[in-house]
């Protein structure tokens, strides 16, 4: 029997989708070459934007077509959007779906087979799909999950609804994932939650006792940095108001990048207190100058949202203005789009396309003005890069300001940190050479 697997969407799916791949072959399951020669099709979905949930619509009935050439073909659809088809509108509209479960559920995947006459051995599984052993996708780099779901409630936001409450990972689980990867000679691991600097560990007994930390996101970063092997550390997403000062001293634990991912989402009071973020744009500029005072030079990441219900021009000028302050070297700007389900979802969506458009243009041009500028520290400079891929004499990979990087070399470098001399400081990318 064969499995295909296709994902949408953010970080999260992509390794929740390397678990359901760990757990299919633990049923003795293969990877299929494609949906054409699989038995099985999970379609791991993404409901950040409707054009997202419109792609599956159109995907899953194109696939159900492969049935009339293989009867026993199984569709199923898990990931967000059956977490928030709460009155089954999305589940009438794929009528060509044989199974459709949150990702929460997946654990109940093999009973689900059965139920539908696939024949499967009989195995002891996790209780916790977190704790599946993955498939992962190179054997350098993984995702290490530590918490799913969100209790936050941003008013624009799909997760509650979709992956459902909180629920953190055991400190014991992960530090054994960590340590296995460590002795197969990984070397970057990004941890994965939605809150991650909320993470409330179910066993706080299993810290070390020399463990300095109290927080318990803290107390993680420490054990995982002890791991030997184990080179860069990163994680996302932060939530600004767990950015407490121990947090932040996690910051110069010897194996972080040097990069931080803290989304803002506006910058204006207002806009905040509508979004139901549970901070002000004067505690994250304070958080900001902790965070530079600790890290001199850390590169820093956000993700904002323009022409939120109600953001007026002078909503929007506070957001431009406190882009400036905090400097970002990277931002993924989103023009709002109202999701059904959640409460902005019932505000006037007042701010015209237009309008939405130009702001996320004035956005846009002073990220690349500001990285710009920021890049040019690199030049001339020698930076450690970890390489990803090698294609005919060009390499590609990123430094620990976590920056796309090309170098020449050859498919040897693959998986390895190397040192780069940085010819040219661009926009979005940093070329060198290597160094021997
Ligand atoms: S904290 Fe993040 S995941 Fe949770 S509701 Fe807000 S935006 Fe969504």
């Amino acid at each position: 029997m064969k499995f295909h697997i296709i994902t949408y969407g953010c970080q999260m799916n992509k390794s929740d989708s390397e678990r359901i791949a760990g757990l299919l072959r633990e049923l003795g399951w293969e990877e299929a070459s494609g949906a054409e020669t699989a038995d099985l099709i999970i379609l791991n979905t993404c409901s950040v934007r409707q054009s997202a949930e419109n792609r599956v619509f159109g995907e899953v009935n194109n696939l159900v077509e492969l049935k009339k050439t293989n009867p026993r073909l199984v569709v199923a659809i898990t990931g967000c959007m059956p977490g928030r088809d709460k009155n089954n509108q999305m589940r009438k509209k794929l009528p060509g779906a044989d199974l459709f479960f949150p990702i929460i559920d997946v654990i109940h995947l093999p009973e689900m087979l059965q139920a539908l006459g696939v024949v499967l051995p009989q195995k002891n599984l996790p209780q916790d799909y977190l704790d599946f052993a993955p498939q992962y996708t190179n054997n350098f780099q993984a995702f290490i999950p530590i918490q799913t779901g969100c209790n936050n409630f941003c008013t624009y936001c799909v997760v509650p609804y979709s992956r459902g409450r909180e629920r953190n990972r055991s400190v014991k689980s992960i530090v054994e994932e960590v340590k296995k990867l460590a002795e197969k000679g990984y070397l970057e691991i990004t941890l994965l939650g939605q809150t991650i600097n909320n993470y409330q560990a179910p066993d706080p007994e299993n810290f070390s006792s020399l463990n300095p930390f109290k927080n318990h996101f803290a107390a993680l970063l420490w054990e995982l940095n002890q791991i030997e092997g184990i080179k860069w550390i990163h994680y996302t997403a932060a939530d600004p108001q767990y950015m407490s000062d121990e947090v932040i001293a996690t910051l110069i634990l010897p194996k972080q990048v040097n990069y931080l991912h803290l989304p803002v989402q506006a910058g204006s009071n207002a806009v905040l207190a509508k979004m139901n973020r549970k901070y002000t744009r004067e505690n994250y500029l304070e958080i900001i100058t902790k965070i530079k005072k600790t890290r001199p030079g850390i590169a820093l990441g956000t993700d904002i949202i323009v022409g939120f219900p109600g953001e007026t021009a002078e909503d929007f000028t506070q957001t431009a203005d406190l882009f400036r302050q905090a400097d970002f070297d990277i931002s993924y700007n989103a023009k709002y789009s109202p999701r059904s389900g959640t409460p902005a979802f019932k505000m006037a969506d007042d701010v015209l396309l237009e309008e939405k458009e130009r702001r996320w243009w004035v956005l846009q041009n002073l990220m690349e003005e500001i990285v710009l500028r920021k890049n040019q520290i690199f030049s001339n400079q020698e930076i450690e890069v970890l390489v990803e891929k090698c294609n005919n004499g060009l390499c590609s990979g990123h430094n620990n300001e976590m920056k796309f990087v090309q170098l020449n070399g050859d498919e040897t470098l693959v998986g390895k940190i190397v040192k780069m001399k940085v010819d040219e400081a661009g926009m979005w990318v940093l070329r060198g050479k290597l160094v021997i």
